[in-house]
């Protein structure tokens, strides 16, 4: 375990001992690491503020003993001031910082998270964009990053064009009337899926309550969770609003 300077997001914490706390980062140029804040929880410690969840920092972590660095400083770069006023805010923040958590690696550098974690919590951070469907956008782009994002266009067992009628998670996509494996599918879901995989992210959060919402929620999340093979518990705690 070497020493590292790097930008993080904390991703995770859990208290250890008397007074320390184990923090799971996720850096821009370390991916994702865990180390231990010593000391963090007695009052006057000069780290402790810096490392909560969601909280986007620059570190300093020394060499340790295993597989934990020893957090020596932690600086704010932003503190999400917006997200930290909502309940609701907070809630999609955690669902994202979970589902980064639930990657399966240790040490392997991948920037592009780190650049995708980072902007969907800066999205959260904007008053003028919802967070009920940021989780959802966030897991379609965990997906696509991995070369797994869903197919929303054709059915995924006999490639017809539709009509499409379910959405079959553990087959990666849409099927059809024929085929119709999955749980069923609305027409504004696939609609509102086909958005979200297109690229119209921005005008869909700026909907307070676009229709089907919570069923895409909840098709984006099954499908992360069916590619990592791990249930995710905050997003699943999270009611899904739908009208
Ligand atoms: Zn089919």
């Amino acid at each position: 375990m070497k020493e590292v300077r790097d930008e993080a997001v904390v991703l995770r914490t859990y208290r250890s001992g008397e007074s320390d706390r184990i923090v799971v980062f996720w850096g821009r140029e370390s991916g994702k690491m865990r180390s231990i804040a010593k000391g963090v929880r007695k009052p006057g410690s000069k780290i402790g503020g810096g490392l909560e969840p969601l909280a986007h920092v620059d570190v300093y972590l020394a060499q340790g003993r295993g597989d934990l660095r020893i957090v020596r400083q932690a600086t704010h770069r932003n503190r999400f001031a917006v997200v930290k006023a909502s309940f609701d805010r907070i809630n999609a923040g955690y669902a994202i910082v979970e589902a980064v958590d639930a990657i399966p690696a240790d040490d392997v550098p991948d920037e592009a998270i780190f650049t995708m974690l980072v902007r969907a919590l800066e999205t959260l951070d904007r008053e003028e964009f919802f967070p009920t469907l940021v989780p959802a956008a966030f897991f379609l782009k965990l997906l696509a990053h991995d070369g797994s994002e869903p197919v929303v266009d054709f059915c995924v067992n006999c490639q017809s064009p539709g009509p499409l009628v379910a959405f079959d998670a553990a087959n990666g996509g849409t099927t059809c009337a024929q085929c119709r494996t999955g749980r069923s599918l609305s027409a504004g879901a696939l609609s509102l899926l086909r958005r979200l995989c297109g690229g119209d992210l921005a005008s869909v959060l700026r909907e307070e309550n676009p229709p089907a919402g919570g069923e895409v929620a909840a098709l984006a999340q099954e499908s992360l969770e069916r590619h990592f093979g791990k249930r995710l518990k905050v997003a699943r705690s999270t009611p899904a609003t739908e009208h």
